[in-house]
Order: structure tokens, then C-alpha cells, then sequence
């Protein structure tokens, strides 16, 4: 099958479930026009993490890795009008691009974006959070899902994005950071017997990837 059919399907997925949208059209246009990368999730996938927070009953979201707010609306938009969302992004510009993204899509009233490394603002965060969705720098994925364990409760959602690489995930000799901090997230998730996880290979406009669902077990 080709990469032409995967876009040609999440373009029908697309018209059927998903439909125009200004708001995220909006915040695209804007993101691009300011220079972010298309690294985004897809519009399918934006659904999914919508669907995922609303099953998961979520009033408090963490996101890491803002870019420039397309996912973090799609998130913010499952919460309870009282719900909150934090959403860490390093890049200033980003942040800044997101944050009137948010403003235009009326949900700056419940996102708090923080800048900085998200290594530097998660020990600044109180818990527990009902769903983590982990889409920032791969190499540190690892720590990500530490910091979502110590922020979270028992049943909370945590998501990691990105973690098949194209299929290079099983190949432990690329040298290639994202990969190698890939495979230290799943041998970490494998070997915490707080998590119960399973990951899912994705095909469609982003290419060939898929995301990682884990379920914390036990109090923390
Ligand atoms: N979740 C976004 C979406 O789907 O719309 C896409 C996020 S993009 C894949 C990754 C983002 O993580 C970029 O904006 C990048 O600047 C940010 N990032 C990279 N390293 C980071 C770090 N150490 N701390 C926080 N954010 C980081």
C-alpha cells in the first residue's frame, strides 16, 4: 500500500468524523505562517486524543509539547468548563503562536502554556493529573513518563506519541537519539509495575508511526 493511499484514506476518515473545523484550520494557517514546523498530529489523530480525554472522564490534562496548540485543542476542548490543561513548550515563539491559537479558539481560560524545558516546569507542578500526552523532544521520553507516574493518580491516561519511527524503533544501532530514547521509554514502560501499556503502529498523512497507551495501576 502507499503513502498516497494512507493520505488519500485519512483524508476520507477526515470528511467523515472529523469535518471542517475554523478553529484548528485557523490555527494552522497561523502556525505555519509563523514559521512552526507541520509536525502537529493529524486531524484523526487530534480526534483520538479528543475521544481518549472525554472515555477518561478528564478535568486536569498535562501535554508536553505545545507547538503551536493544535493538539492542546483538541484536548482542552473534552475538558468541564472547570477543567484545566497544561501544556510545556520550550520554544517562546511556539508558545506564543499557541497561546493566541488558544485565545481565537476561547479556551485560554482553562490552558495554562508554560515556557521552558519541560524537564525545568514539571518539578514546578502539582498533581495528579488524569491524562498525559507526551509529544516533545523523543530523547527524553523516558523522563516524561517518569514525571507522568509522579504527577498522576491510579487510572490515569498517559499517551506517548511517535514511538514506532517509521519502523526503525527495532533497530537498536540507527544512532539516531529518537530511536535510542524510543527504546529506552519501552523498555522503561515494560519493566514499571505501576503501568499496564500496549502501543499501536499508525499509517496515514503523518507516515508510518504509532502511539503508546499506558494506564496507571496502582497509588502513586
Ligand atoms: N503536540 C503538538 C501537536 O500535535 O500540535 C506537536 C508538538 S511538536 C511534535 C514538539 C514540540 O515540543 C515542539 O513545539 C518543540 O519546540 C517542543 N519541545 C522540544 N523539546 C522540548 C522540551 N525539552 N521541553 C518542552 N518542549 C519541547
Amino acid at each position: 500500500m502507499s503513502e498516497q493511499q494512507w493520505n488519500a484514506v485519512d483524508r476520507y476518515l477526515g470528511e467523515h468524523l472529523v469535518g471542517a473545523d475554523p478553529v484548528l484550520d485557523d490555527a494552522l494557517r497561523d502556525s505555519d505562517a509563523a514559521g512552526l514546523p507541520a509536525i502537529n498530529v493529524a486531524p484523526n489523530q487530534g480526534k483520538f486524543l479528543h475521544l481518549l480525554t472525554l472515555i477518561a472522564g478528564a478535568r486536569r490534562v498535562l501535554e508536553i509539547g505545545t507547538l503551536g496548540g493544535y493538539s492542546t485543542i483538541w484536548l482542552a476542548r473534552a475538558l468541564p468548563a472547570d477543567g484545566r490543561l497544561v501544556t510545556l513548550e520550550a520554544d517562546p515563539t511556539h508558545a506564543e503562536v499557541a497561546t493566541a491559537n488558544l485565545r481565537r479558539a476561547g479556551l485560554l481560560d482553562r490552558v495554562d502554556v508554560k515556557v521552558g524545558p519541560a524537564l525545568d516546569t514539571l518539578p514546578q507542578l502539582e498533581g495528579p493529573f488524569d491524562l498525559v500526552f507526551i509529544d516533545a523532544d523523543k530523547p527524553s521520553n523516558r523522563d516524561y513518563v517518569g514525571w507522568a507516574l509522579r504527577l498522576a493518580r491510579r487510572g490515569t491516561v498517559i499517551v506517548v506519541d511517535n514511538v514506532v519511527r517509521g519502523g526503525r524503533v527495532i533497530d537498536a544501532t540507527t544512532g539516531d537519539a529518537a530511536v535510542d530514547g524510543t527504546r529506552r521509554l519501552f523498555e522503561y514502560v515494560a519493566t514499571e509495575p505501576r503501568l499496564t501499556a500496549t502501543a499501536v503502529q499508525t499509517v496515514g498523512g503523518k507516515g508510518y508511526d504509532g502511539f503508546l497507551l499506558a494506564v496507571v495501576t496502582a497509588d502513586v
